[in-house]
């Protein structure tokens, strides 16, 4: 039986991971399709303190997950298929290593960024299109870019952008925004901010040079194609919670994500760190800081245990 099983192995896990080896609980972390999370899609990270420097996203975390490692944390690579959190024993299964028996589960499966699903697009991920205005905005200062999306976050990053670079073009397939009143104030009436209705990207260009040199635009009423020379092209379409295996077991809000209290979940023993449970903030920084959180609830519940 393990004291604690750690599901997910980005910044909020492997902090976990970090807190809970400190504790001699003997972590187990399941790394799953993309071990070390969103961050390891990012070429470089400028706002996780103490680099002075920009650091590398993958080379962040794998630091991360070598501190882990080197504390005594144990790591199992595998799909966690289903769960049993209805008594003190946790039951978790995997798609090929059978199930642990655990006192306590951290879940930090994350949220996994939406994209357009244009090949085009795919290609230049990390190379100037990013599902992250706040961690990649500042690679582009006085530059033109443009943001895809009429939700909060899409207003958020569009605002956040127009103080960064020159201007910003707001792509929004419908004639109208779903973001809140208040923010869609804020962006039709920030100067550099330009909105184009009823409009989706088809392409973006180029990616044999390695960079987005432009997007091409379709008016999905005419079907009228045009050109916008950008350097950043921002996808700010929803992200979607990893939670699918959970969801019958904790508590989860409409959008999926796990419901928390100080990382508490809905049944008792079971803790949720980072994006899992985290629809606002979305950052390496604040998944840390919640996955250090979760260590010390699951310190507390065991001791409480005995
Ligand atoms: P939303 O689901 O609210 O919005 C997604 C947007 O992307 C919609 O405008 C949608 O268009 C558009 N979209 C979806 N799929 C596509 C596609 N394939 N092509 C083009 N456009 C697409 O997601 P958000 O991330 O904006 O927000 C998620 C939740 O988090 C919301 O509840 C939001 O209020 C909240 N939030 C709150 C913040 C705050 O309080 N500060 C900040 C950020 C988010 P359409 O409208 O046509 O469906």
């Amino acid at each position: 039986m393990e004291n604690v099983v750690i599901v997910g192995s980005g910044p909020a896990g492997l902090t976990a991971a970090i807190y809970c080896a400190r504790a001699n609980l003997n972590p187990m972390v399941i790394e799953g399709q993309q071990p070390g999370g969103q961050l390891t899609q990012t070429t470089d990270v400028e706002n996780y303190p103490g680099f002075e420097d920009a650091i590398n996203g993958y080379d962040l975390v794998m630091a991360m997950r070598k501190q882990a490692e080197r504390m005594g944390t144990l790591f199992m690579m595998d799909q966690v298929s289903g769960c049993d959190f209805g008594g003190d024993v946790k039951r978790l299964s995997f798609a090929t290593n059978g199930e642990l028996l655990s006192r306590t589960v951290i879940i930090a499966t994350g949220a996994i960024a939406r994209y357009l699903g244009l090949p085009s697009e795919q290609a230049l991920i990390g190379h100037g299109v990013s599902g992250c205005a706040t961690c990649d905005g500042a690679f582009y200062r006085d530059q033109d870019v443009a943001v895809v999306g009429g939700g909060d976050t899409a207003m958020e990053d569009a605002l956040y952008l127009s103080r960064i670079a020159r201007t910003v073009t707001l792509i929004h397939r419908r004639r109208e925004f779903r973001a809140s009143k208040v923010m869609v104030e804020r962006v039709l009436a920030a100067p550099n901010i330009r909105v184009v209705w009823d409009s989706t990207v088809a392409e973006v260009l180029d990616p044999q040079k390695k960079e987005v040199t432009a997007v091409v635009v379709q008016n999905i009423k005419t079907g009228e194609r045009s050109e916008i020379p950008v350097s950043g092209l921002f996808i700010a379409i929803g992200h979607t919670p990893s939670t699918q295996p959970f969801r019958a077991a904790v508590t989860c809000d409409d959008a999926g994500y796990i419901v928390t209290q100080n990382t508490r979940t809905s049944a008792d023993g079971v803790f949720a760190a980072g994006d899992v449970q985290d629809p606002i903030y979305r950052q390496a920084v604040t998944a840390a800081g919640t996955g250090c959180m979760a260590a010390l609830e699951v310190e507390r519940y065991l001791a409480a245990k005995g």
